[in-house]
């Protein structure tokens, strides 16, 4: 059985004030929540209040991760942040981001590498990948994500892929208020995701992989995803930065988990 897992994903949003505000208001409802172990929680800020979130969820179930990381240790690449910067702080790292690949260059190739130095140092990824609306019309939806896990996965050992978290999240849902329907990402993630793995990796370590949904998740569509057989959790963006809204998507991961049971 796979732990469901669910992510907020801040973005470039709250100051430090702020950040120090949300995790206070989220740690102890979400504590009691991850208590069980049934469902594993993150809280991914921007890099200059990850410090700050990881004491702050120190000694709790909770989980801090980064939203990017580079592929190299150190030297001279300005604005970047190492894996061994992050590891001191952080188990996970939200790696392809459409964002990232949208704005920034990111590519299959590049989150390759950020992967390989990832799991290197000992962090987890959670590596994203989706269609955008031009390849969702187009009937490409398959072709695209097989070739981003492909690209993503690598050259990489079947220990190594299985810790791994995927996120399928298709680019126009992201932020529009317009989420896939629950059966629809369940099929892309069923059929396209874990098939693609399975390939790679064979049925049992592609079964074991876990899958998050994300894209315009929300308390009031959540159910649609967690009733899903392939869906293991959600990454979550506008909502994570609602207390009250994370809370919920996360105590309906518990009652996911605890179904299954
Ligand atoms: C995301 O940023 O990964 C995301 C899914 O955003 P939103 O929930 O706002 O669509």
């Amino acid at each position: 059985m796979r732990t469901p897992i669910v992510a907020g994903n801040w973005k470039m949003n709250k100051t430090l004030a702020e950040a120090r505000e949300l995790v206070a208001a989220l740690r102890a409802e979400l504590t009691r929540i991850a208590a069980e172990g049934t469902v594993q929680i993150v809280l991914c800020p921007p890099f200059i209040s990850l410090p700050q979130v990881a004491e702050m969820v120190k000694g709790t179930p909770l989980h801090a991760g980064a939203q990017n990381m580079f592929w190299e240790v150190k030297g001279a690449y300005t604005g970047e942040i190492a894996p061994t910067m992050l590891n001191e702080l952080c188990d996970y790292v939200i790696l392809g981001h459409s964002e990232r690949r949208q704005y920034f260059g990111e590519t299959d190739e590049t989150v390759n590498k950020k992967v390989k130095a990832a799991l290197a140092h000992h962090l987890k990824p959670i590596v994203c990948v989706g269609e955008n609306l031009a390849q969702n019309e187009a009937g490409q939806t398959q072709a695209v994500v097989s070739t981003q896990v492909r690209g993503a996965f690598k050259d990489l050992a079947r220990d190594d892929a299985a810790s791994i978290v995927v996120a399928y999240e298709p680019v126009w849902a992201i932020g529009t208020g317009k989420a896939a329907s629950g059966a629809g990402a369940n099929a892309v993630i069923g059929l396209h995701i874990r098939g693609t793995l399975a390939e790679l990796y064979g049925e049992a370590t592609a079964q074991a992989i876990r899958v998050q949904y994300g894209g315009s998740v929300t308390p009031k569509n959540v159910a649609e995803f967690f009733t899903q057989p392939d869906i293991d959790g959600a990454l979550v963006g506008g909502a994570s930065l609602v207390a009250a809204d994370f809370i919920a998507i996360a105590q309906a991961a518990r009652e996911r988990a605890l179904r299954a049971a």
